[in-house]
């Protein structure tokens, strides 16, 4: 294979009570990106569209990520970059993760795949450190992966990719102001109660086993985030409003996707998603701020292959 384009999709971590270690894969949002095989050794970025990014290799996660899985196994001839930008970076849905994880797949691909998609997971986390300040796997998981995935452990890499009932949908409200994780993660208090630690796991525990036997009850009952939401919430335009109009409509569950400013809500079939996203417009309508509004399924299969030479 000498090229290859592919869609990488947009992704929400932080899913309520799982805090930086359980995230799902988006359908309908995606970067676009082409990755080609050059003679000259080493990454170049030579093109991005969309936004305004860093071509600098050492400034944009897909360099450094690219870089990442260079460094263990050193190739001959060099990889030339291509990024169509459609997820905002700073949006809350893994605009970052998804540089990262698509620079490590399409190399990866063009190499003759020594790595599984699981040791992706690693190049692409050290990528995502340089957007948010330390490496995380919580969006690159999903993104690499595929569904739901959740991250026992980063070091060593130990992601499990979870069952979900093709029924439950996402509703993803995206308001155009920018929240940079850095800053979302520096107001977050670094000691938490025992009592609500009990809580949050098991919260946890329960909405994982609520995956496995397709119980919407349950999962209502368990998507709660005691900890890092009432933290963050106040970073996000009208939170409280849209909640409540989500949860009047039906949401299994409603938090803060990443550190912000997205928010979202999850909903057992396609026409409760449809009236949950009605809810949430015209909650966030009244303050007349600019946003987007995504009704998805859950992406089971993570980067799509769109063509390849
Ligand atoms: P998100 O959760 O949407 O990825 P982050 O705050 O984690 O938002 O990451 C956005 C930051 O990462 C921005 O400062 C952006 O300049 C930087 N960045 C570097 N390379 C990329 C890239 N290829 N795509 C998106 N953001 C990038």
């Amino acid at each position: 294979m000498e090229e290859i384009k592919i869609f990488v999709p947009a992704s929400v971590a932080n899913v309520s009570c799982g805090f930086d270690v359980l995230g799902f894969c988006l359908e309908p949002i995606g970067d676009v990106m082409g990755i080609r095989k050059i003679k000259t050794p080493g990454v170049k970025i030579s093109k991005i569209t969309g936004q305004k990014l860093p071509l600098d290799i050492k400034k944009n996660v897909a360099g450094v990520a690219a870089q990442a899985i260079l460094s263990e196994c050193p190739s001959s001839f060099g990889f030339e970059i291509e990024i169509h930008k459609n997820i905002k970076a700073g949006s809350g849905i893994g605009s970052s993760a998804a540089s990262a994880a698509g620079a490590v797949y399409g190399i990866n691909q063009l190499i003759g795949k020594p790595f599984s998609t699981h040791d992706l997971i690693q190049f692409a986390m050290e990528g995502e450190g340089l957007a948010s300040g330390s490496p995380h796997a919580d969006n690159v998981a999903p993104v690499l992966l595929g569904g739901f995935t959740l991250v026992r452990s980063m070091s060593p890499v130990d992601v499990i990719k979870l069952p979900f009932p093709t029924e439950l949908k996402a509703i993803v409200l995206h308001p155009k102001i920018e929240l940079k994780t850095m800053h979302a993660r520096e107001i977050l208090k670094k000691n938490i109660s025992l009592k609500k630690a009990v809580t949050q796991w098991g919260n946890l525990a329960a909405f994982i086993s609520a995956l496995y036997t397709e119980d919407f009850d349950l999962m209502s009952r368990s998507l709660v985030d005691e900890i890092v939401e009432p933290m963050r919430s106040i970073l996000i335009p009208e939170f409280e409003e849209v909640k409540k109009s989500a949860m009047r409509a039906g949401a299994l569950g409603f938090g803060i996707s990443g550190s912000g400013p997205s928010v979202f809500s999850l909903a057992n079939g396609i026409q409760n998603a449809n009236v949950i996203a009605s809810a949430m417009r015209s909650s966030i309508d009244k303050i007349g701020i600019d946003f987007e509004i995504h009704i998805s399924t859950i992406n089971n299969q993570g980067i799509k292959i769109i063509s390849s030479k």
